[in-house]
C-alpha cells in the first residue's frame, strides 16, 4: 500500500487535536453513522494512519464529483 494513502492525507478527514491533524479523525466521507450507541449519528472515528478504500488526495475535488462551482 502507498503509505502516503492514509486518512492524514486523505480530502475527508478531520483531524483531532492541535491544528486539527490527529492522531485521530473524523471521517467525512459519508453521513454520520446511526448506531444504537450514537442515536443522533456520528461520523466514524479513524486513526491518521488509516486508509480505506475511498481515499482521495487533500485538496481534490472527489473523482467523478464536481467541486460544487458553477459557472
Ligand atoms: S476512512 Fe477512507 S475516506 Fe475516510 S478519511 Fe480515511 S481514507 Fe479517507
Amino acid at each position: 500500500m502507498d503509505k502516503g494513502r492514509t486518512c492524514y492525507f486523505c480530502h475527508f478527514w478531520i483531524g483531532e487535536g492541535v491544528r486539527e491533524r490527529g492522531p485521530h479523525g473524523q471521517c467525512r466521507r459519508y453521513p454520520p453513522v446511526v448506531t444504537a450507541r450514537h442515536p443522533d449519528g456520528k461520523f466514524p472515528r479513524t486513526a491518521a494512519t488509516d486508509s480505506c478504500g475511498e481515499w482521495q488526495r487533500m485538496g481534490q475535488a472527489p473523482a467523478g464529483e464536481d467541486s460544487g462551482a458553477r459557472s
